[in-house]
């Protein structure tokens, strides 16, 4: 919590390789490091740039590649199908606000959340459980059972 150094790595897994060989060292890709006294932040969209315009190029025209196992070349194209950042860093890349009573992304408008001490908690999530599950109207997570089911 005390250093006063911070990195931010950006690293792209291609997902057409076999299951077992997509998060291993070799395959994976380190596109972005970004290095300072703090978080990019919201300046992250700086450092993304470069990173996108060639993503959007590989979505819309494709690059001629080579493919060694068959001696021929093709035109190959990419696309982004999820990324993977804790919580302040979902919030820098997508936009979304993650402070204050309205944070939960998959609550959205129908956030349940109060205030406890100093910090917002976000409570009720027991009711995206199956509607037979005990654990749905137990009181051990929330009192406000009617207000969340
Ligand atoms: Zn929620």
């Amino acid at each position: 919590m005390s250093t006063s150094y911070s990195m931010w790595s950006v690293i792209l897994a291609p997902y057409n390789l076999p299951p077992w060989k997509c998060f291993k060292d070799p395959f994976m890709i380190m596109s972005l490091l970004i290095p300072g006294s703090q978080a990019p932040g919201k300046d992250i969209d700086v450092y993304l740039r470069p990173l996108i315009d060639e993503l959007k190029e590989l979505w819309s025209d494709g690059v001629e590649t080579f493919d060694s196992s068959t001696g021929k070349c093709f035109k190959m194209h990419a696309a982004v199908l999820r990324t993977i950042n804790d919580f302040p860093a979902y919030g820098n890349l997508s936009g979304w606000s993650t402070k204050g009573y309205m944070a939960c992304p998959t609550c959205n408008k129908d956030a349940s959340s109060q205030k406890i001490r100093s910090k917002i908690c976000y409570m009720g999530h027991h009711r995206y459980l199956d509607p037979s599950h005990s654990w749905r109207r137990s009181k051990k997570f929330d009192e406000n059972i009617k207000k969340n089911c």
